[in-house]
């Protein structure tokens, strides 16, 4: 594995506005630090306590994004730097957030995860349940947050029939929230989707962000 070379290739494949979160889960400070210096700023991890451990030992230059799925009592622990939240599928984790931020004086940029696979395990909001937390009278209270855009996980699956069409569908629906909800603290330009095994197809579908792990990192011996 040759975390330099890796992330050369995939740069060279993907267009330039897109934001490639290198998923370090797992993965050791010297394969963090490999990435740093071959360039990569934004890393994503799916545990807090993981997470906080890298960061007080990396750069403080990185950005670093939750990718996992969020247990609210914990948010605090990395409310002082953590630079984008993809997991939120709760209005009451939004408040927690808000709430963490405001006491470190800043504003935590959040995605809102829609649930956009076949499969009962993921976790996620439908396309209903984000329209509604967009248009809660409440969320403009939230001053402390912005919900920057939506975040998805396909199917685990090689069809790319089905991987399209959840893509795609998610794409649709960013779009159109896009114009019809704007405020404050709700802006939408990112919508995350993608991963080592689909992301050119997320990309050709509008995704702007993709989470990319074992691409960069090799493979994992566990989640
Ligand atoms: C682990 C993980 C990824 C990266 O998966 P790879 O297949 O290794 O690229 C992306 N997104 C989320 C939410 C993850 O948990």
């Amino acid at each position: 594995m040759n975390i330099k070379e890796n992330l050369k290739n995939i740069h060279n494949n993907i267009p330039e506005n897109v934001t490639l979160v290198a998923v370090s889960k797992t993965k050791p400070v010297a394969d963090l630090q490999e990435a740093y210096n071959a360039g990569q700023r934004v890393f994503g991890e799916n545990k807090i306590q993981e997470m906080v451990e890298k960061f007080e030992v990396l750069p403080k230059d990185i950005k670093w994004h939750m990718i996992g799925h969020l247990q609210s009592n914990k948010v605090k622990y990395m409310a002082n730097f953590v630079d984008l939240i993809h997991g939120v599928d709760k209005f009451s984790t939004l408040k927690e957030i808000n709430k963490q931020a405001q006491k470190h004086d800043r504003i935590i940029n959040c995605l809102l995860q829609a649930k956009i696979a076949k499969e009962d395990t993921k976790f996620g909001l439908s396309f209903e349940d984000i329209e509604e937390i967009l248009n809660s009278s409440e969320l403009k209270d939230l001053e402390n947050i912005k919900i920057v855009g939506f975040m998805g996980m396909a199917t685990f699956t090689d069809n790319q029939e089905q991987l399209n069409e959840e893509f795609s569908a998610l794409n649709t629906f960013f779009e159109v929230q896009k114009l019809k909800t704007v405020s404050k603290n709700c802006q939408l330009n990112t919508l995350s989707m993608g991963m080592s095994g689909d992301y050119q197809l997320a990309i050709e579908n509008g995704s702007t962000m993709i989470r990319v792990g074992s691409s960069i990192f090799g493979s994992r011996n566990y989640n």
